[in-house]
């Protein structure tokens, strides 16, 4: 099978959302030559894409130590402080710097004046900027269209990585094992030609977002399964915290909605929960009723939903919104419409859905993880900023924080790789008979691990409940290594590969943690 030419960078990023596209930005403006890759056919596609509700700043009553203790509640006091105090000391200059004036992104205003900042649950002030709810697609347009016109930028689509590539494993030369283990790049696929290249970078970024499509239910696009988890752990560095998933109390309830997510904001603008009888809840849970954090609002949910037995609950906007709801929610208006749901005049049915990962590749101020030059950054990593649960809206920040500092931090100490020969470095293998891809079984397989994991490590676990997914999940993980090894490679066989890594490590972290704080939640 011949090989794709390899590539030599200075830095490879893995993944365009916000986090990737603003390390890429920050490294190729400081000189270097970046290889930004990215597995979908439309760069754009990304958890950042989907975002809402908006990206957290200061307000105007504000203060960085207002931001610091609402983001330790949420997380449950089990926070990095050195990462909450970083976010809230600079975050709002990279909004400023970044957001408003290279990038124009044009949010919206309560004025012509003054910008319009929206309440969300677990904030005490309203900081939160918004292009009305389409943020993050806004924002991840105009990176995109600002790295195709940065000259030292390469961006390839449709280009998945299949594995970090690391000395000593990936090297022939046996002295490599008394050095320190090191990331010289990955090994990619190019989903067009189906042939794996090796790119060789001084410097790799994981940017591949979360984890959330390895559950039923989720609010992430479908591509969403958690590579850069997989690939970091098989590579060696240190994955922390991946019991904490979180899920997100309301995404649309309906066959084709596909997880459609109703935001944070619905609620924080005044909307209620209620039972499908039309009785609301939230005050008999937590005294900040339907504002109290989105994981004890989800349970109290799920708690509803098993009472009386009925697949959704109801989030009434209508009765309580005090603004033109049309305006104020275009999409989730247009969207719930296309599914035959007015929200000016009824009702959204909703359910919880797995929506971000709090844990990930540790890493610390600058992105740097355990592993010699691979760096980190937003839902991939794990700063320790959101502790046991996330505060709404802090993660797109994270992602720009961590990923300007990691453009940063590679620019300022860069130090080009000296020490491997790529002539020594194993080019990918294909068995020499290859099985062509069943997709019934790779369909089945992925509804295995997604039942499983939402039944069993899902918003409520049990010893019993993890034990059960940990044995299943180790014998399918079995039967999916066998395949790989043997099938034809592709897409689909990568994903699931990666796939199921992710579920193990997130079901052994629960399984290792008695311990209920913030999304790991354990019932005796
Ligand atoms: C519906 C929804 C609404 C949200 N609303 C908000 C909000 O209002 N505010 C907020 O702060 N957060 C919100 N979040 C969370 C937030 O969007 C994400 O945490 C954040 O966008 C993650 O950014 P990222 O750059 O780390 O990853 P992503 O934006 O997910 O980007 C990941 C990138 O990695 C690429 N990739 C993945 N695997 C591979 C691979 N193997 N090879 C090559 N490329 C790969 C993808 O193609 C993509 O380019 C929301 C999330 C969802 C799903």
């Amino acid at each position: 099978m011949p090989e794709e030419k390899s590539l030599l960078t200075d830095v490879l990023i893995i993944g365009c959302g916000i986090a990737g596209a603003s390390a890429a930005l920050k490294a190729a403006k400081s000189g270097l030559k970046v290889v930004v890759i990215t597995k979908n056919a439309k760069p754009e596609e990304s958890n950042t894409y989907y975002a809402q509700g908006g990206i957290v700043s200061l307000g105007y009553d504000d203060h960085p130590e207002l931001l610091k203790e609402d983001i330790m509640e949420s997380g449950d006091g089990i926070n990095n402080p050195a990462a909450v105090e970083l976010l809230s000391t600079e975050g709002k200059k990279e909004v400023d710097e970044i957001l408003i004036k290279e990038l124009r992104i044009p949010f919206s205003r309560s004025s012509p004046d003054s910008l319009d900042y929206a309440q969300e649950a677990g904030h005490s002030r309203r900081r939160i900027l918004h292009v009305q709810d389409t943020t993050g697609k806004t924002i991840e347009e105009r990176f995109i269209d600002r790295l195709k016109a940065e000259p030292n930028v390469t961006l390839l689509a449709d280009h998945r990585a299949v594995d970090l590539l690391t000395v000593p494993h990936h090297s022939k030369n046996p002295v490599f094992y008394y050095k320190e283990p090191q990331c010289i790049g990955a090994y990619v696929l190019d989903n067009q030609t189906n042939l794996v290249k090796r790119i060789f970078a001084s410097y790799t970024i994981l940017a591949t977002g979360g984890c959330g499509a390895v559950y039923l239910y989720t609010s992430n696009p479908r591509g969403a399964i958690g590579d850069g988890y997989a690939m970091a752990y098989r590579g060696g560095a240190r994955i922390v915290n991946m019991e904490y998933i979180q899920f997100h109390p309301t995404s649309l309830f309906h066959r084709d909605a596909d997880g459609f997510l109703i935001s944070e904001t619905v609620r924080g603008e005044g909307a209620r929960l209620k039972t499908r009888g039309g009785r609301t809840f939230m005050e008999n849970y937590n005294e900040k009723k339907e504002l109290a954090p989105r994981d004890e609002v989800t349970r109290a949910i799920y708690e509803e939903m098993t009472n009386s037995n009925s697949a959704y609950v109801l989030l009434d906007l209508v009765s309580y919104a005090k603004f033109d709801i049309k305006k104020r929610f275009p999409n989730i208006y247009k969207t719930c419409l296309k599914y035959g749901i007015d929200i000016t005049k009824e009702p959204i049915p909703v359910v919880p859905a797995a929506h971000y990962s709090c844990g990930g590749v540790l890493v610390d101020e600058w992105g740097r993880s355990s592993l010699n030059n691979l760096y980190a950054v937003g839902e991939v990593s794990c700063t320790g900023l959101h502790g046991a649960n996330r505060l709404a809206s802090t993660s797109l920040l994270e992602g720009l924080v961590w990923g300007t500092r990691a453009g940063k931090h590679i620019a300022d100490n860069f130090d080009p790789i000296v020490s491997y020969d790529a002539s020594e470095i194993h080019k990918w293998y294909y068995p020499e008979k290859e099985e062509e891809v069943d997709p019934a079984l790779i369909n089945q397989d992925w509804i295995s691990i997604r039942s499983t994991m939402w039944n069993y490590a899902g918003i409520i676990r049990t010893q019993k409940r993890l034990e059960r997914a940990k044995a299943d999940l180790d014998y399918l993980h079995h039967r999916i290594m066998k395949f790989y090894k043997e099938a034809r490679m592709d897409a689909k066989v990568v994903d699931l590969k990666h796939g199921i890594q992710v579920a193990l490590l997130i079901t052994n972290a629960a399984l290792s943690n008695p311990v209920s704080h913030g999304a790991h939640y354990l019932k005796n």
